[in-house]
């Protein structure tokens, strides 16, 4: 099939959701990619995050193969190894006591929403049902983590939205004046993802922390994006030196193979209880398989990879010494950098693309989420596209 062909299917049949690159990707070994032309592409992108070992990791492929060979699905009614023995590893890597599985970002931000509400009504009863969030925040396209989203141009079209979301900037001056007597928790991004590149202060989120501590709000943290190594630790939390009441993850945790979830401290570990919450998928055996084959390559010895290769692409793009180019901002393997025109940073994505880089964009800045298992050849190659692209 050529990709005209591909186009036009695509174009007829499949709902056009998506502001597509004019690029059709067939597969690919680690962070180089080909199309159905044989054209290459070097990937700054993992699927959004997502291909944490790139493409086609054979340890990836062997687990997920031994697992469909054996189990590939039976749901949540009786018990299985995969999902289990994932539950443990991740609490003990995190810091946290229980697990709930689902299927994507999105549904684990519902889970965590829903144990927010549920500890504050078993606590307290009725009326302390409100979610801070923060402006340009990004937590899901289900209505309730719509709500949830800082952003209203994500909210056209689809009022009326849930109630009991409120948003702040993320100053303190902000939370307090968004605090009230109907707040059950606080949920962030430690580093906004799809709202720009945008970190936190290390100082407003331990202060953050504290509030929540005195009011009795849960600290909820989305690691979708952040999480599972991309930022040089498994949470980024764990930089930060705060420990959640609930984390959800999900992009990066499997692989590739679609997975979400949260992880629970002691707080509030039981409160989604029997009948209170559930998942047809969760913890399916195969993603559960390859989300272990993930952390057991995520050992400490390839989170210093992750921080020493987001300093050598920081080191890279500076030494390009564009004018177009701005301030590098991130951690690890999450980097935006500021676009100053006169092209956007969409403009400068699609022409990277048409050069063979593949690259993100947020807010008004490139954004970068290569696979943690990037090599350097790759990432000099990557570099030299964007350099030719730039002076062109
Ligand atoms: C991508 C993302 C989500 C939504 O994840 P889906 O799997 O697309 O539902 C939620 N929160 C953050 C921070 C994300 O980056």
């Amino acid at each position: 099939m050529t990709f005209d062909e591909l186009k036009t299917m695509d174009d007829t049949y499949v709902m056009q959701t998506y502001a597509r690159f004019p690029v059709d990707i067939d597969h690919g070994v680690n962070a180089t990619l080909y199309s159905l032309s044989g054209k290459e592409y070097i990937d700054f992108t993992s699927g959004i995050g997502v291909n944490s070992l790139g493409c086609a990791h054979p340890r990836w492929i062997q687990a997920i193969a031994d697992q469909a060979g054996k189990l590939g699905h039976i749901s949540n009614l009786y018990y299985t190894q995969p999902g289990a023995q994932l539950a443990k590893t991740l609490c003990q890597r995190a810091g946290m006591t229980c697990a709930f599985f689902g299927n994507s970002g999105a549904e684990a931000n519902e889970a965590m929403i829903k144990t927010a509400r549920k500890y504050s009504f078993d606590k307290y009863g009725k009326g302390r049902s409100t979610i801070l969030t923060l402006n340009r925040s990004f937590h899901g396209r289900t209505i309730a983590t719509l709500t949830a989203t800082g952003q209203p141009a994500y909210h056209n079209y689809f009022f009326p939205l849930n109630e009991a979301f409120r948003y702040a900037d993320p100053t303190w001056e902000s939370v307090l004046e968004q605090a009230g007597d109907d707040v059950c928790g606080v949920m962030v991004e430690l580093i906004q993802g799809e709202g720009g590149v945008n970190p936190l202060d290390r100082e407003f989120v331990q202060k953050l922390a504290g509030l929540c501590q005195e009011k009795d709000w849960l600290l909820l943290i989305d690691e979708v994006q952040t999480g599972i190594g991309r930022t040089g630790s498994l949470f980024a939390y764990q930089q930060f030196g705060v420990q959640p009441d609930v984390v959800s993850f999900a992009k990066g945790i499997a692989g590739g193979m679609p997975m979400g979830g949260i992880l629970t401290g002691d707080k509030c570990a039981k409160v989604l209880s029997f009948g209170t919450h559930g998942s047809t998928f969760g913890a399916n055996p195969m993603s559960a398989a390859a989300a272990l084959t993930v952390l057991d390559i995520l050992d400490d010895g390839m989170m210093a990879e992750v921080k020493e290769k987001g300093e050598y692409l920081r080191a890279g793009i500076r030494s390009i010494g564009s004018p177009e180019l701005g301030d590098i901002v991130g951690m690890g393997l999450m980097l935006g950098v500021d676009v100053k025109g006169p092209r956007t940073n969409k403009e400068l994505a699609a022409l990277l693309a048409e050069n063979g880089l593949l690259i993100l964009t947020a807010g008004s800045r490139l954004r970068l989420l290569p696979p943690l298992t990037i090599t350097k050849d790759e990432m000099d190659k990557g570099l030299a596209i964007l350099k030719q692209t730039l002076a062109q």
